[in-house]
């Protein structure tokens, strides 16, 4: 039968430039956007954003432009014959200049689940994933929150610099999802990252 709807709130975390916002972009809005410039008409004129309506072209914007501090943007799915309410924080806060990495208490306790990204052509974003995760396990309580590690940028694999297996290795140590995507290439698979955070929060809610 039908259930009543959830929301979920997704917070997406990583190393500069990996792509969480052409990540965040693409669920919500089933495109990739691979570049922007000043909104203006000289943007326009590059036509970057034919073919967006003008709500997904105001997500694109505001998603990718680092200065926004702080922007949710919801989008709502059925997973499982379930009405599921996406809130996507995609915040471009980072801290992967390799001295003292944390973590903003307030946006770790806001999720309900975390997807961290790193690029599969980027060893130092692995890194910056790996020592996230501890402090994810360290700070959040219960220390169970759901995560999904995704290795982007999987179209440019021939200057892959993480193999599969290390991603995969790592994500199993600390009971995460994985999946490698390409934000740019394949929506089908992002699709499936977000619904598999769906299921492990599911199980996770249903053990408390
Ligand atoms: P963020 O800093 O993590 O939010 O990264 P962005 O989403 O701004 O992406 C950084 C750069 O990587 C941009 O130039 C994107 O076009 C590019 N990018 C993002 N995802 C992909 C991908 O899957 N493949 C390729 N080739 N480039 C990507
Ligand atoms: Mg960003």
């Amino acid at each position: 039968g039908n259930q009543p709807r959830v929301e979920v709130n997704v917070l997406l975390l990583g190393a500069h430039s990996v792509g969480k916002s052409a990540l965040t972009v693409r669920f919500l809005t089933r495109r990739f956007i691979g570049e922007y410039g000043d909104i203006g008409e000289e943007t326009h004129g590059h036509g970057l954003f034919v073919g967006l309506n003008q709500s997904e072209l105001f997500v694109s914007l505001m998603t990718m432009c680092d200065s926004v501090p702080e922007s949710v943007y919801s989008r709502v799915d059925r997973i499982d014959a379930q009405d599921v309410c996406f809130n996507v924080w995609d915040s471009p806060y980072t801290q992967d200049d390799g001295k003292s990495l944390s973590l903003p208490d307030k946006q770790l306790q806001w999720a309900d689940g975390i997807v961290l990204v790193y690029s599969i052509c980027d060893r130092r974003s692995f890194h910056v994933v790996r020592q996230q995760l501890q402090l994810i396990r360290r700070s959040r309580k219960p220390s169970s929150v759901p995560v999904v590690v995704v290795g982007n940028k999987l179209d440019l694999h021939c200057h892959r610099s993480v193999s599969s297996e290390e991603g995969r290795l790592l994500a199993l140590s600390q009971h995460c999802g994985f999946y490698e995507v390409s934000a740019a290439e394949t929506y089908e698979d992002v699709l499936l990252v977000f619904q598999r955070l769906v299921h492990l929060i599911r199980e996770s809610r249903a053990l408390r």
